[in-house]
């Protein structure tokens, strides 16, 4: 696209304005990084950055690869009712953008000191307009700058004692504020999310190429991925798609119910009714379902013109969408019922060769240390002609028409480093405690390095207590790492804390200790367990050399036969 289709911004003209349900949007800084969010996914960023400083009151600032804006339109950007994304009013009628009031920016820029900032594609220069409370936005002036926009907005409130009473701590509007980019992290699957707290990372959704689980693993946790059932039904024009949370995930609150309508978070009454009758009675009285549902109508059935935060609509056809709703839930509880992954005696019920699986679920890694063990596999993949054959850490699997050669243990340490990478960027790995905390000598530094790591250690699932001067206590391991010897990881791990080589070290050491200690898949379904969860992280096995597939002239090759 040349930069002159990008849409350029307008004053709307004062009819439409009185047409627009109008009202306070900005109520604490969570609602900022929800319109400041927005503001970027309308703009078709691939990349978004969140910093936050002080719960967002002291600073907020949201960085975007989108495609920018005009210089010329900077100070409009900013000028109540004025937008890029409305036009006429019949544009009214079918909304395909978040935003379409051109009222967030300059909401924002009246209550606190605000700078935008923004290059378009294409051009070579940033410009950067800033705004105080009760001025409009000074002239635009050159700045430095990547493509795309960043919007920083500094003490909110500050200047209004009264708006300024109502923030809760830092810690509470924090917590707000985590919960607003989850929301938008599960709407924005291809989008590349970041959340930072105090230059701290808090949370990294990376672009779920592997699909909607790798987002709703980051978000939710495997747990939830685990037990979750599939929807994906459409009638009449209308898709209901997403995952649904099993028992185990319902909640004391209803918490964990998202609702997306063409890609808007809403919360709309009458559509959660539709889901919680349809699973009345899969769910115990009194718990909420937990669930992420995604429906895409026709823009022109649906007004979300009619409250001020956009979290209410209204359809033309309620009852419709209603029924449509009832019916595509009902039907994917139905259709699971006979899921084969749910049933976990391999070779006892037929159902598990006769169920195919969702397409895009699989098995979190979690899985991969223990399904040979347990007993609960996923069903063979039918290309998996017998048993796979095992040398060492290498795995070979004959296929209908090439064998297939697997390096298990490098496969199981690139999981497990993406793994611990999450962790360190955001949530927490489970741990596993152990049932006779061990004791480990070490070094007065080691002492010291184990102390100032706490945190760190933790996000990984590790838990060292000091014992004594020269000792400190192992009292839990990360659960990802069921066989591993705690002594001699806790040595390394000591070891990678105090020289240099910073998180990747960390990660390495634990992954190297978690693939050595698993032995590699010795059964078909084994195999397809890791070749999914490979999949999964969006990994190409052959692409990241962890597997080759060996077809008869390959073979032939390598005996140097014709
Ligand atoms: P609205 O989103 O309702 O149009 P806003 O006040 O949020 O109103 O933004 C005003 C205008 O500024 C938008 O219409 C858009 O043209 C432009 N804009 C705001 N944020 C961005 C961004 N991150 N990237 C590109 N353009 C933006
Ligand atoms: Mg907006």
């Amino acid at each position: 696209m040349s930069s002159s289709e990008f849409p350029r911004i307008a004053r709307l003209d004062a009819s439409l304005v009185s047409q627009i349900a109008a009202g306070e949007v900005i109520e604490r800084p969570a609602s900022v990084i929800k319109e400041l969010v927005e503001n970027s996914l309308d703009a078709g960023a691939t990349r978004i950055v969140v910093d936050i400083e002080r719960g967002g009151t002291r600073l907020i600032r949201v960085r975007d690869n989108g495609h920018g804006i005009h210089p010329d339109d900077l100070r409009l950007a900013v000028e109540s009712h004025a937008t890029s994304k409305l036009r006429a009013p019949r544009d009214l009628e079918a909304i395909r953008s978040l935003g379409f009031r051109g009222e967030a920016l300059s909401s924002i820029a009246s209550v606190s000191r605000f700078e935008l900032t923004s290059r378009r594609r294409g051009q070579d220069q940033a410009w950067s307009v800033t705004a105080e409370p009760g001025t409009g936005a000074a002239d635009p002036l050159p700045a430095a700058g990547e493509p795309g926009t960043t919007v920083a907005v500094h003490d909110l409130f500050q200047s209004v004692p009264a708006r300024r009473k109502f923030l809760r701590t830092e810690r509470t509007e924090f917590l707000h504020i985590l919960e607003t980019v989850r929301r938008l992290a599960l709407c924005c699957f291809d989008v590349d999310l970041r959340l930072e707290h105090n230059r701290r990372r808090v949370l990294h959704c990376r672009q779920a190429e592997a699909g909607i689980d790798q987002r709703l693993r980051d978000i939710l946790g495997a747990a939830f991925v685990r037990e979750a059932r599939a929807v994906d039904s459409r009638s009449d024009g209308m898709r209901l798609w997403g995952r649904l949370g099993g028992p185990g995930q319902a909640r004391n609150q209803s918490d964990r119910q998202y609702f997306y309508l063409n890609g808007r978070m809403i919360r709309d009454k009458r559509l959660g009714h539709a889901v919680r009758k349809a699973l009345e009675d899969s769910i115990p009285p009194g718990r909420y379902p937990s669930y992420v549902l995604h429906l895409d109508v026709d823009p022109a059935v649906v007004d979300v013109n009619v409250h001020p935060t956009k979290q209410e609509v209204r359809f033309r056809h309620a009852r419709d969408v209603h029924d449509f709703i009832h019916a595509a839930v009902n039907e994917a509880m139905r259709a699971s019922a006979g899921d084969g992954r749910r049933v976990s005696l391999p070779g006892v019920s037929g159902a598990e060769t006769a169920a195919p699986r969702p397409a895009e679920a699989g098995w979190p890694l979690r899985e991969l240390s223990a399904p040979y063990r347990d007993g609960h596999g996923a069903a063979p993949a039918p290309e998996a002609a017998g048993a796979p054959v095992v040398l060492g850490r290498f795995v070979l699997q004959p296929r209908a028409d090439h064998l297939l050669l697997l390096d298990a243990a490098a496969a199981r340490r690139y999981l497990l480093q993406l793994r611990f990478k999450e962790a360190l960027a955001g949530g927490a790995l489970t741990t596993r405690p152990l049932l006779v905390p061990v004791l480990l000598e070490c070094s007065g530094a080691a002492l010291q390095a184990a102390r100032e790591n706490r945190e760190r250690l933790a996000r990984l699932g590790l838990e060292l207590d000091e014992a004594g001067p020269a000792s400190l206590r192992v009292r839990a391991l990360p659960a990802l790492l069921s066989r591993v010897d705690a002594l001699p990881l806790c040595r390394e791990v000591l070891e990678a804390l105090q020289a240099a080589g910073g998180d990747q070290r960390l990660v390495d050491v634990l992954a190297r200790h978690g693939a050595d200690g698993e032995p590699p898949p010795q059964s078909g379904t084994a195999l397809r367990q890791l070749l999914d969860a490979l999949a999964e992280a969006g990994i190409e096995p052959e692409a990241a050399g962890l597997a080759r597939r060996l077809t008869e002239a390959d073979l032939a090759r390598m005996l140097k036969r014709p």
